[in-house]
């Protein structure tokens, strides 16, 4: 066995390694689509390593020669697809299509050229170092912002590019790649060429099983951390995020507030209207408390009726402000499956961080003062005044409530 025949027969075990994980990786229903393509793009490899395999044993190297070039192409282009799916673009199924046939008729046509000759050459490797080049575009006008792995797959596609644009020139270095196909794997060049491979091939299978299972762990954290229904964050979801940015605003010495809702008389909407009609009233709160907060607030339902929502950078008065804005449009907003003239409302409970509190202390004071605002008849604002003056009592001077109706 010669070594690049060597190097081929451990490259179709490192292939099939990487179909086989990518494999794993869609069964686990992570990532799936684009798992399946790059699982289908390491199989398509191990295929053009079988036929390169069995090249010497053709007398006419013609076929076998242009089919194992549209099998190493294909596989790219599987690559690109699933690479393309991972980071949410289009695919151009088409035009990939139509490049592999004319790519590999070109590589036909070039058969009859010298077998050193540059354009011959460069018919081989330059379809290849496009296909990369895609790869790179793909990942460069990814939507997602890039972290540390995509950017690092980016350098790696990059110099993989350069790798197969230089390849016609480091043949002719090291003495070009054998007299005929069927001794090509005893040139020198075949060993560099088939090594260089395999590095390329296990970095950028390595960094795509990386991106793969990070996505596919940022999703299932997403999905465990939002609530279906509101589309908001879930209890856990809200608790997560708003404990962490409690640290962060602690941290930068700003205040912070929390404000919880609560939709008054549920119980009689679902009872008057049905479970479905209830349901809308909590999609049009929660729509209507997306559209109110800006991206530093942290939202949740944490409960059936119930909402939180975080304000980092505000204090008791604006927080106040803030709850009375939504209680008041609430109000005034119909619902769609209610009544024409049916205006559901909801309670308010807001409350400061204080110095020595947690997230646990926050939420049971703005409750608190929640619960005030269902004792005194509902559809206000109430506020608490700190951790020793926990809820005004109903008969607080006007002005603690705001109910906006005197
Ligand atoms: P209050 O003004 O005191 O808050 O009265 P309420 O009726 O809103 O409060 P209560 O806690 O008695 O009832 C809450 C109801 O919310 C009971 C439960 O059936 C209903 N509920 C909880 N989750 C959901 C949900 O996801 N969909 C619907 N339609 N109803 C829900
Ligand atoms: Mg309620
Ligand atoms: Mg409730």
């Amino acid at each position: 066995m010669t070594s690049a025949n060597f190097i081929l027969a451990i490259n179709v075990f490192v292939a099939a390694l990487l179909a086989a994980s990518f494999m794993v990786l869609a069964a686990g229903g992570a990532r799936r689509t684009a798992a399946h393509w790059l699982a289908f793009s390491y199989m398509l490899g191990i295929g053009y390593l079988l036929i390169e395999f069995s090249i010497p044993v053709f007398r006419d190297a013609h076929l076998p020669v242009t089919v194992a070039f549209a099998v190493f192409l294909a596989a790219t282009i599987a690559f690109n697809v699933g690479l393309a799916h991972n980071y949410n673009l289009r695919q151009h199924w088409q035009l990939m299509l139509f490049f592999l046939a004319a790519a590999t008729f070109v590589v036909y046509l070039v058969q009859d050229q010298p077998r050193q000759a540059l354009t011959r050459m460069m018919a081989y490797q330059l379809p290849y170092a496009a296909m990369q080049a895609v790869a790179l575009a793909i990942v460069w006008s990814s939507k997602k912002r890039p972290g540390a792995l995509d950017r690092l797959l980016m350098v790696v596609l990059a110099l993989s590019v350069l790798q197969f644009a230089s390849k016609p020139f480091l043949a002719h270095a090291l003495g070009g790649w054998g007299a005929n196909p069927q001794s090509y794997l005893q040139s020198s060049y075949a060993m560099v060429s088939q090594t260089m491979g395999t590095i390329f091939t296990l970095a950028i299978a390595l960094l795509m099983l990386g991106i793969l299972v990070r996505d596919a762990l940022a999703e299932a954290t997403f999905k465990s951390e939002a609530d279906a229904l509101s589309r908001l964050l879930n209890r856990g979801g809200f608790q997560a995020h708003a404990g962490l940015a409690l640290r962060t605003a602690r941290k930068q010495g700003i205040p912070v507030s929390l404000v919880l809702a609560d939709l008054d008389h549920f119980k009689t909407i679902n009872d008057s209207f049905g479970h479905a009609s209830g349901d809308r009233v909590i999609e049009a709160f929660a729509g209507f408390l997306r559209g109110t907060v800006t991206h530093h607030h942290i939202v949740g339902r944490i409960g059936g009726e119930e909402f939180a929502i975080l304000l980092p950078g505000t204090n008791l008065t604006s927080a106040r402000l803030f709850a009375e804005g939504i209680r008041s449009a609430f109000s005034a907003l119909p619902i769609e499956g209610l009544p024409k003239t049916h205006r559901c409302t909801a309670s308010f409970g807001a409350a400061e961080l204080q110095l020595e509190e947690g997230l646990a202390d926050l939420m049971r004071r703005a409750d608190e003062a929640l619960y005030g605002a269902k004792k005194a008849g509902r559809d206000q604002v109430r506020v608490s005044g700190g951790p020793l003056s926990l809820v005004q009592p109903p008969a607080e001077p006007p002005g603690w409530n705001f109910n906006g109706k005197g």
